[in-house]
């Protein structure tokens, strides 16, 4: 890599002014990859250090989805053999609140299905954030779908910590995988969640079909609109959903993708979210030198690796992490449970990539 670009990365990077054409240029082939990771990792040890926050996931209410979101498993476009379920009980998800604790998560993050809430599923939903609050030591984060201003002032008047609406893809890719709703409504609910002060989590989704710089666009909306916290998935091509196949993801790339978040939000909460163990592969502990963050225990509709796996990944490579409970603590928990490691958590990813490899 020529010593004018690694300090145009320092100088620039640190601020997350970097240009378009030098964004481009992480993307591209062109520089060493160890070199971006040792530029990115500076950034991330100096607001993270070495400490990874760990998310749990909670699909409260899955599928039954009107929209036709081409990537989703939950979508009336998808035929993918998922659980369907309305909300699920208010004793369940306070118990899976519990676990997501006692597991050393920091952040419980709440998924609902569909286009967005009503009134009331608003106000149950802030019943529900100040019961976990007030009888955990865990940030919460839901994930409603689109919200109109008053709805997320509720929420942040309830105690809500943050508010989760991916951009998913780039303005000019986004027709290509979802028509039923827009960029611009997708804008709109994070600008609503931002004008209440509440903390905003936007992710994407790479190996969508998009090109480089539709990667670079999402990156610099991610910037502009002040996200606070990135979980950048690989697409998971779930069998039955309409989007047959992810394209174009080599580990390689999936760190450069990596990095140039880094870049360009060098203060938000990078995630190596869905698909990381399937598409960074042997490379996985890598990114952790960029992100920050990560799941634990799978994604919406898709296994992850085991939880003992992913600790054990995490204690080697010499990460702490951002939790109540210790890393030695929650590897020794994750042995008691019999949790598997190594290449048997892999195999587990199996039965859903089955038209991957
Ligand atoms: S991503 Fe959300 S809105 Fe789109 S189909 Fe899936 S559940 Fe529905």
């Amino acid at each position: 890599m020529s010593d004018a670009f690694v300090t145009r990365l320092s100088e620039v990077g640190a601020a997350g002014r970097l240009s378009r054409q030098d964004a481009l240029r992480v993307l591209s082939g062109e520089e060493d990859i160890l070199e971006l990771i040792q530029s990115a990792y500076v950034l991330r040890r100096q607001y993270f250090g070495r400490q990874v926050t760990v998310h749990i996931l909670n699909n409260v209410q899955n599928g039954l989805c009107p929209e036709d979101c081409r990537y989703c498993a939950q979508s009336a476009s998808s035929s993918a053999a998922i659980e369907t379920y309305h909300m699920k009980s208010d004793a369940e998800i306070m118990e899976e609140a519990r676990a997501a604790a006692e597991n050393g998560a920091w952040r419980y993050c709440m998924v609902f299905s569909g286009p967005g809430p009503s009134d009331e599923r608003v106000e149950h939903v802030c019943r529900l954030v100040r019961d976990i609050k007030a009888q955990y030591k865990i940030e919460v984060c839901v994930s409603p779908g689109v919200v109109t201003p008053e709805q997320a002032a509720r929420l942040k008047a309830a105690g809500l910590d943050r508010l989760n609406h991916n951009l998913n893809t780039s303005q000019s890719h986004y027709g290509r995988i979802c028509t039923t709703h827009s960029f611009q409504d997708r804008l709109l609910t994070l600008r609503a969640a931002k004008s209440v002060g509440l903390r905003v989590c936007s992710g994407v989704i790479i190996g969508m079909g998009e090109g480089r710089e539709d990667v670079v666009e999402m990156a610099m909306w991610l910037r502009d609109l002040g996200a606070d916290s990135i979980p950048v998935n690989f697409f998971m091509p779930l069998p039955g959903v309409a989007l047959k196949e992810a394209v174009g993801l080599t580990p390689e790339y999936c760190l450069r993708v990596l990095c140039l978040f880094r870049f360009l939000n060098p203060q938000a909460e990078i995630r190596m979210a869905a698909g990381r163990e399937m598409h960074l592969r042997s490379l996985e502990p890598l990114g952790l030198y960029v992100a920050n963050s990560l799941f634990l225990q799978g994604y919406l509709n898709a296994r992850g690796t085991s939880d003992l796996r992913t600790l054990r990944m995490l204690a080697d490579a010499g990460f702490t992490i951002k939790s109540e409970v210790g890393l030695e603590e929650l590897l020794g928990r994750a042995r008691d449970n019999g949790a598997s490691e190594g290449l048997k958590g892999l195999e587990e990813l199996r039965p859903f990539c089955a038209n991957q490899e």
